[in-house]
């Protein structure tokens, strides 16, 4: 396993055994509606952002949701128009090697780019500043590779409340964020490479690490039945 991105390592932080489960064994995890409705509701922005008639970048955004059941329109439409039309690129897309001449690398999506910053759009009900996790942080420091800038403010836009939370990065602290990613990363591939070659040692290298997350686990009875055994 050589590609990252944020979810994938804080998967791991949280438990390694489900990060295990999702992302070595490739166990399908069923689309929450947070997920489904995360993903039409960014659809329907980048293409609003770009023109798109808003009913049509609804429809777009359900599509792109595979019409989850529980996404209705007027959810989407409540969160889009909630959005501030602003100027950037949507959607650009990242994949940058974690360190100098490593073939682990970092990638994900950066929502809005723009001239001094970028941000990420929340449809979350719950907020949080912008170091709580290690996601804007490692978006700074590879807007800041992209760009070839030494700082970028980052904002996550809790679009429920229409809510941004911002804040200024220096290089040190994105750098900081990275070698944690690559850390990470590093850890991961190694106890990937292990369990390839020793099957065995998979609850060893991954063990379970059980908290209140355990409530939202697609495999708390699988998980429950390996370990109780
Ligand atoms: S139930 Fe909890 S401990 Fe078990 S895999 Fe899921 S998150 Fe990890």
């Amino acid at each position: 396993m050589n590609v990252f991105s944020y979810s994938r390592l804080s998967l791991y932080e949280l438990c390694p055994y489900r990060f295990c489960l999702k992302y070595v064994l490739g166990k399908p995890e069923p689309v929450t509606k947070a997920l489904a409705l995360g993903k039409a509701v960014h659809k329907a922005i980048e293409l609003r952002s770009q023109g798109t008639p808003e009913d049509e970048a609804v429809v777009a955004g359900w599509i792109e949701a595979d019409c989850h059941p529980e996404v209705h329109r007027d959810e989407i439409v409540g969160l889009l128009r909630n959005a501030p039309i602003l100027k950037g690129k949507a959607e650009v897309h990242f994949e940058l090697p974690l360190a100098h001449g490593s073939d682990l690398r970092l990638q994900g999506y950066i929502d809005l780019m723009g001239e001094n910053g970028f941000i990420d759009w929340k449809t979350n009900w719950r907020t949080y500043g912008p170091m709580d996790t290690m996601q804007l942080p490692l978006y700074a420091w590879a807007y800041m590779q992209l760009r070839g800038v030494r700082e970028a403010t980052g904002i996550l836009y809790f679009l429920r409340y229409k809510t941004p939370m911002s804040y200024r990065f220096t290089l040190h602290e994105a750098e900081a964020a990275r070698r944690r990613a690559c850390e990470l990363a590093n850890e991961i591939d190694t106890k990937v490479s292990c369990v390839e070659l020793f099957p065995d040692m998979l609850r060893t290298e991954f063990p379970a690490q059980p908290g209140s997350h355990c409530k939202h686990c697609p495999f708390a009875m699988e998980c429950y039945a390996a370990n109780a055994a």
